[in-house]
């Protein structure tokens, strides 16, 4: 299906935008007007580039097509949190997540269809994974979402939505070299956040990027069994590699790694599970962030008492590390982590 249909010009990284100087009826300048009509002024078709002459957007809709996928639905929440759900052309859904926050706003994307890692506790890897996005498809999240509230400016962008994206490394940096180029989106480097399973040879790869991003690592348990445990589709965790990997990166960009443990009632909600973690940590460059379990449905697991996690943190703190407390957003219309993507698939005819 996906085959019969042109190339998106979202797909593009930004030094391929050069060839379309090439077509018979191009300047030299088209190649950077219509970079900016794709990727500043958000132009879905051809006809909307009107500063291109007339027969050269007759040629490049014959051999091209601006973007790959369609809104679908808009999820507010009343806590001003937007789910975005995307329709993407084999069918697919995906969705994105717009946060704000004080000042800030940030959006959650997602890298997969699905995810292979299938934490227990996640929405996401319920069905497997069924594919990795293009490049074109995480960066048309950014732009339907500066689209719909245009007044309220995203400010931070994070890897958080479906997907693990080190399994999809590719497109995923791709992707990231397009948001940070000054000629592409002008996202700074600090306000991209990856977060990842963090497999060491995979953070290797990642942390060589020349892009300073910050990483955020999901630990969950602080040890190996305890991890594979609860994230079945890890692999061999290895703990003490990855945190190696971690403290490398951060020697490098100066940019600390971020430590999230998504806390589960009567799994990893104690102070001594706060313990193991003070010992794994200690001398690091890590702040630890501490997620209550948004609940799913169709998870047998149950969110953590507020003062539980207060323990937690204050442990933390103790043993002098850096620690906070995600607050739940979203909740009310069920948008936090990879929910509305399966909401919406099962009340598909
Ligand atoms: N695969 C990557 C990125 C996507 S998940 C990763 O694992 O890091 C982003 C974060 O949201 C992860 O820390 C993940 O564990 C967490 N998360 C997933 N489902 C959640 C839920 N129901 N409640 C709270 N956090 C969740």
């Amino acid at each position: 299906m996906g085959s019969s249909l042109p190339p998106a010009l979202t797909d593009l990284a930004l030094e391929d935008y050069k060839a379309l100087a090439e077509l018979p009826h191009a300047k030299r300048f088209s190649p950077k007007q219509i970079r900016s009509w794709v990727l500043e002024r958000g132009a879905r078709d051809f006809e909307a580039m009107t500063d291109l002459s007339k027969s050269l957007r007759e040629q490049l809709a014959q051999g091209w097509r601006v973007r790959r996928g369609s809104l679908e639905r808009v999820h507010p929440s009343r806590d001003g949190t937007t789910g975005i759900l995307t329709r993407l052309e084999d069918g697919q859904l995906i969705e994105s997540v717009s946060i704000p926050e004080g000042d800030r706003r940030t959006l959650c994307l997602s890298s997969q269809v699905g995810c292979a890692v299938a934490c227990r506790f996640c929405a996401s890897g319920l069905d497997g994974v069924i594919r990795n996005l293009t490049s074109g498809e995480i960066l048309e999240q950014i732009l339907l979402a500066r689209e719909l509230a245009p007044e309220s400016p995203l400010t931070n962008y994070v890897f958080m939505g479906s997907g693990e994206p080190t399994h999809n490394m590719r497109e995923v940096r791709k992707a990231i070299g397009v948001m940070n180029h000054p000629e592409g989106l002008a996202i700074g480097a600090r306000r991209i956040t990856v977060s990842t399973i963090g497999h060491p040879e995979a953070l290797a790869a990642l942390s060589e990027d020349d892009i300073p991003f910050n990483i955020a690592l999901s630990l969950h348990a602080p040890n190996d069994a305890a991890r594979e445990a609860l994230m079945p589709g890890l692999g061999r965790s290895q703990l003490r590699e990855t945190l190696k990997s971690a403290q490398a990166r951060f020697e490098k960009t100066g940019r600390r790694i971020t430590a999230e443990v998504v806390v589960l009632a009567g799994i990893n909600d104690t102070v001594e599970v706060a313990q193991e973690f003070a010992e794994l940590l200690g001398g690091l460059n890590v702040v630890v962030n501490l997620i209550p379990w948004n609940a799913v449905q169709d998870i047998d697991l149950s969110s953590p008492a507020p003062e539980r996690v207060e323990a937690m943190a204050n442990t933390l703190r103790t043993r002098g590390l850096a620690a906070t407390i995600r607050r739940p957003r979203g909740r009310d219309v069920g948008v936090a982590c990879g929910q509305l993507r399966r909401h919406a698939q099962r009340n598909e005819p």
